[in-house]
């Protein structure tokens, strides 16, 4: 069923990538060391790393973000990046003073065998001021993707600082890599059902600050360490995502009882009781996380929720003739494909192609669970690129493109609509504010993709309708 790229090269049986539909492994992690208060990420490779991860996310949030590099050179290249790395982590420490750096490694580093754990022994027997923890995610970007290196990245931070305790009445929730705004959203809805609930991580504050008089080296907001020591003594864990980084070419350990995630560490490692959703975008998935929600609470889904449930319900029927039977090409990160394909099948939209850039070897199965009806006719592709998504849909005509900014050009080029969703967005204002998740999420999403259809019949038309 999966395929993979593209160009053959005469003679070879190499095949390239053109216009990868994942980012690197490095970024996720970068991101998700933004959500923790006072982290400095720092990125143990060439500058041109770090370069192309900060000019990637300033042109998504549109907010300045520090990354640091150890700037590797011919010689640390050939002969270790030890006295790099441990220049540049003086160099924050100095400058910063970061409660926490936070490590990922690149291709290069950990091509050449660099052992960072090894260079902090060092580092601090050397000439360290001990007030700095260290975090390090192992993130080589030909193992994994962005959202591999954000979950290695969330794990690590876990693993490093959380505390077993008797358990409290406070729970968890590892998001995934989502939007500051649906972090918000979150928070929100935590609050509304009276539960104390720590985001891991919450990057809402530090990638989307207000307007600020004076520079900030580091962004305020982010989840405090109490908060990551409390996660160990959690009533709970709610884990959104079914692929994480959980897939064949994750992670260096192949070893199964290896623990994964953070939330799955803390099951194992603390006893605290993991709860793994799909993302919750539709009615149907969203229903389940409140349905948690309510079970960790005690309590029932406030009215504002159901009144938003409601509107939602009464939405999806007055727009059912505009979207019923349309073809839709989704593609991205493998989780958010999942949750858009769930919701996507519930309000009658074809899923013709479901594709990403990732190669866990879950996504298919993940479909057809989550779209029991219609998972079996979606076309699902992983190890996809972006040439790919284009030729796939030369020959099958969609009517609309799901996903992120990258597949712009393919909207273009063949006339289409196309939804911009997820991350990154590079040709739009307010990529950081797109909700996606619960049902308010859901409606934002609905009334997208019901106009974008409608204004294409619209544009379309000889005549130019006004009542559509
Ligand atoms: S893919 Fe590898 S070499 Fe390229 S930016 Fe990411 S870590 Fe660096």
């Amino acid at each position: 069923m999966f395929e993979t790229n593209k160009v053959v090269h005469k003679g070879t049986d190499y095949k390239a990538t053109q216009n990868a539909c994942k980012l690197c492994s490095p970024l996720g992690a970068s991101v998700a060391y933004k959500g923790f208060e006072g982290c400095v990420p720092l990125i143990h490779g060439s500058q041109g790393c770090a370069t192309y991860i900060r000019r990637y996310l300033i042109s998504h949030y549109k907010e300045p973000i520090d990354i640091a590099s150890s700037n590797f050179t011919q010689d640390s290249t050939i002969f270790g990046g030890d006295r790099n790395f441990k220049l540049a982590a003086q160099n924050i420490i100095n400058q910063y003073k970061p409660k926490i750096i936070g490590i990922s490694t690149t291709c290069l580093s950990e091509t050449i065998g660099d052992d960072v754990t090894l260079f902090l022994h060092e580092l601090k027997s050397e000439d360290f001021d001990g007030k700095t923890e260290f975090v390090v995610a192992s993130t080589p970007s030909y193992q994994g993707t962005h959202i591999d290196g954000f979950h290695e990245a969330v794990a690590s931070v876990v693993r490093k600082f959380a505390k077993k305790a008797a358990p409290g009445n406070h729970i968890n929730l590892f998001p995934g890599f989502i939007s500051t705004e649906d972090i918000r959203l979150l928070k929100e809805i935590g609050v509304d059902f009276g539960l104390e609930t720590a985001i891991l991580p919450d990057y809402s504050e530090s990638l989307d600050n207000p307007v600020w008089d004076t520079y900030k080296r580091i962004p305020e907001g982010g989840t405090t360490m109490e908060e990551v020591e409390k996660s160990g003594s959690a009533k709970a864990s709610i884990e959104f995502g079914t692929v994480l980084n959980l897939g064949k070419l994750s992670g260096r350990v192949k070893n199964l009882n290896v623990t994964k995630t953070g939330a799955q560490y803390l099951e194992k490692q603390m006893d605290v009781p993991l709860v793994r959703l799909p993302m919750p975008i539709g009615i149907t998935q969203t229903d389940s996380f409140f349905e948690e929600l309510e079970k960790l609470s005690g309590k029932k889904t406030p009215e504002k929720y159901t009144k938003q449930r409601g509107r939602l319900i009464d939405a999806y029927v007055d727009a059912h003739k505009y979207v019923f039977g349309k073809k839709a090409v989704v593609y991205g990160e493998e989780d958010f494909v999942v949750g858009m394909c769930a919701f996507l099948d519930e309000i009658g939209i074809e899923i013709a192609l479901a594709a990403s850039g990732g190669e866990s070897g879950l996504l298919e199965q993940e479909i057809l669970k989550y779209c029991p009806e219609n998972g079996d006719k979606i076309t699902v592709r992983e190890g996809y690129d972006f040439e790919s998504i284009k030729e796939w849909c030369q020959s099958n005509n969609p009517d609309i493109l799901i996903g992120h900014s990258k597949g712009y050009y393919i909207a273009r080029e063949l006339g289409l609509p196309i939804i911009r969703v997820g991350f990154p967005i590079h040709d739009r204002i307010g990529g950081q504010r797109i909700k996606h998740l619960g049902y308010a999420g859901t409606q934002e999403l609905f009334d997208k993709i019901v106009n974008a259809l409608i204004e294409y019949k619209q544009d379309s038309s000889p005549v130019g309708y006004k009542y559509m």
